[in-house]
């Protein structure tokens, strides 16, 4: 375990953080890029992706990531696969300590590791993801014309979710733990006078069926009232149930709102800490979209490159 100092640490390598290096390293100043667990981010556990500009045909999630890796590495940006476990602000140069890397200080920090789509946590969950399961109706919506569908969830997602995929679907059934909705009035009235959705109330998912060929069948539902266990035939499963950003090592160091996310200036990607930003889905849950995270990264890199250069460190 070594330790070395860098100019600018980018954690987190999804569009934001990948943007984000992307911008420093053309301003030659040699980023630092932590991939974090899940090196490419979200975009690496969907299939395709056809709302980035530029890509006429649309591109594999995956696939888009790896050639904006490609682009970044380019321009001499270094990558290493690691997990951050501890990170002190209190005094410049900021420390970043790693699992297997040792410590990293750096002259700018920028953060851009996103935010996880909460799970049901079932292993067919796992295996039909992207394949009929999706955590992102915005992303996948499209591919479900005139099929049936369910949403699992009863916030504020979860309606704008079934409403958005009534558009494309046939049907969409909101299947939800308890009897009552927890989203906001006005977004529950918009669902429930949509012809096109139905509720299935104290329901929980336990099984969801199919096979990475032929996509989702149908899903077994439990009755959480009476504990009876019935198939639920559908085509695509959308999960709804809450995104978590992921700030837990930042916690205490920087401001935050009430569900974690972390909060920057309005207009800028500053956070509380002067020398540190923060892009991408930690620090929006309203758009969250890649196209939204790369240019926050961007925005990130030359408020960055800006801060070092009025310090003199060029
Ligand atoms: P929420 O945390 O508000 O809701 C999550 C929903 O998922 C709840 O109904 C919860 O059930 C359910 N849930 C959680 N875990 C499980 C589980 N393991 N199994 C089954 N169901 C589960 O998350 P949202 O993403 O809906 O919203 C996050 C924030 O973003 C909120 O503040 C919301 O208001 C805001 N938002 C606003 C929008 C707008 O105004 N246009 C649009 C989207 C989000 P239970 O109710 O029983 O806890």
């Amino acid at each position: 375990m070594g330790s070395e100092h860098v100019k600018v640490l980018i954690i987190g390598s999804g569009p934001a953080g990948l943007t984000a290096a992307l911008y420093t390293a053309r301003a030659d100043l040699e980023p630092l890029v932590i991939e974090g667990m899940q090196p490419g981010g979200q975009l690496t556990i969907t299939t395709e992706v056809e709302n980035y500009p530029g890509f006429p045909e649309g591109i594999m999630g995956p696939e888009l990531m790896e050639r904006t890796k490609a682009q970044v590495a380019r321009f001499g940006t270094r990558f290493i696969f690691d997990k951050v476990n501890k990170v002190d602000l209190g005094s410049h140069p900021f420390t970043v300590s790693t699992d297997s890397s040792g410590k990293i200080t750096c002259d700018a920090l920028i953060i851009a590791t996103g935010a996880s789509a909460r799970l049901l946590g079932l292993e067919s969950e796992a295996k039909l993801m992207g394949f009929g399961v999706s955590a992102c109706a915005t992303c996948d919506g499209f591919f479900f014309r005139d099929k049936e569908i369910v949403v699992v969830g009863g916030g504020d997602t979860a309606m704008e979710e079934a409403v958005f995929l009534s558009k494309f679907a046939s049907r969409v059934t909101v299947i939800h733990r308890r009897d009552e909705l927890r989203a906001s009035k006005i977004m529950q009235q918009r669902a429930m006078d949509n012809r096109k959705i139905e509720f299935m109330w104290n329901s929980v998912i336990t099984e969801i069926n199919g096979s990475r060929d032929g996509g989702v069948t149908g899903v077994l539902v439990k009755d959480t009232q009476t504990g009876e266990i019935r198939e639920f035939p559908t085509q695509g499963v959308f999960m709804a149930i809450g995104h978590r950003p992921n700030t837990d090592v930042f916690v205490g160091l920087l401001d935050m709102d009430e569900t974690g996310y972390i909060t920057t200036v309005p207009g800028t990607a500053k956070t509380s800490v002067d020398g540190v930003w923060a892009c991408g889905d930690v620090q929006d849950s309203v758009y969250r979209q890649a196209v939204t995270a790369a240019g926050t990264g961007c925005m990130a890199a030359i408020e960055a490159e800006r801060w070092l250069a009025e310090k003199g460190i060029e």
